[in-house]
Order: structure tokens, then sequence, then C-alpha cells
């Protein structure tokens, strides 16, 4: 089931440690608690992956949409997590350094929180970038968050 021209729910389902640990993921559309969950995956999609794509024009699946709340508590994530809701995403693109795709998003998107996750300083390609966008009531809020904390801006840590 496409949510938008490139992305498809199963992208915004998958979990490689879901899979290994046999947590369930998936979402049922015909359930209403699912289906709510679905049109914030697809506002993401379009609002947020969808751009992107466009902007650099490389094919990629975001690594972590949806956590179900067996597989947010298994990867250690706040209960208030976003991706529980389907609220949030994390992607990186091939050969585009992680600060590089946090800069662009903030000056381009609209979203609750931008987060560069586990990003290292001196090493373009590590950690991701996590966005977060809800239909109303957006803080648009900027965090760097790595091993030392969380900080304000980005790669400022
Ligand atoms: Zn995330």
């Amino acid at each position: 089931m496409h949510l938008s021209p490139h992305f498809t729910l199963s992208e915004m389902t998958k979990s490689q440690i879901a899979l290994r640990r046999g947590i369930g993921n998936s979402l049922d559309p015909g359930n209403p608690d699912d289906a709510e969950v679905i049109n914030n995956l697809r506002l993401l999609c379009l609002e947020v992956l969808e751009p992107v794509r466009e902007a650099f024009g490389i094919p990629f699946a975001p690594s972590s949409g949806y956590r179900s709340p067996a597989l947010n508590t298994a990867l250690g994530s706040k209960p208030t997590s976003q991706h529980v809701l389907g609220q949030a995403v994390d992607f990186e693109l091939p050969g585009i350094p992680n600060l590089k795709l946090a800069q662009w998003v903030r000056d381009h998107l609209k979203y609750d929180q931008l987060i560069l996750e586990f990003h290292e300083p001196g090493e373009p390609a590590s950690g991701w970038v996590h966005v977060s966008l809800k239909e109303t009531g957006n803080r648009r809020r900027e965090l760097t968050i790595n091993r030392k904390g969380v900080f304000p801006g980005l790669g400022k840590a």
C-alpha cells in the first residue's frame, strides 16, 4: 500500500529488530486506531520524505518509522516517543552528510522536532536524522542528541 508516490506502508513499519525478535510491528488500515497512525505516517511521507527525495534526487527507504509499543520498549525508547504514534521517521541518504541533510530539512520543511541523532563531529555519515510532524501544533524545535547528551540546535554538541 503506497502512502505517497515513492513510499509504502511496509517501508514505514519495517524494522529489522522487530523481525529478528519476532515483535509485531504491522498496522491494519481496516482498524480505526491503526488508520489514525497510518494517516500520521502518510503526512510524514507527503510533507517530509517526498520533498527530501525530490530535492536530493536519491531513492531511499526510511530506517525507522512506526514503532509498536512492544518494539518501542525493546528499543529502549521513551513511551512518549512520537514513533509510536506514527508521527516520526528516521532516515539518511547515501552519500549525503547527516548534518547537511538536517540543515536542509530545517531550511525547507515543516516539522515538530528535528533531531540530529548520534552524529559525531568529523564523521559526516554518522548517526541519522529524526523528523516528527503533527497535523497541528508543531513546535519547530531542533536538537542534537549524542552520547554526551541533548543539545539545542543542529551539530553544536
Ligand atoms: Zn527517531
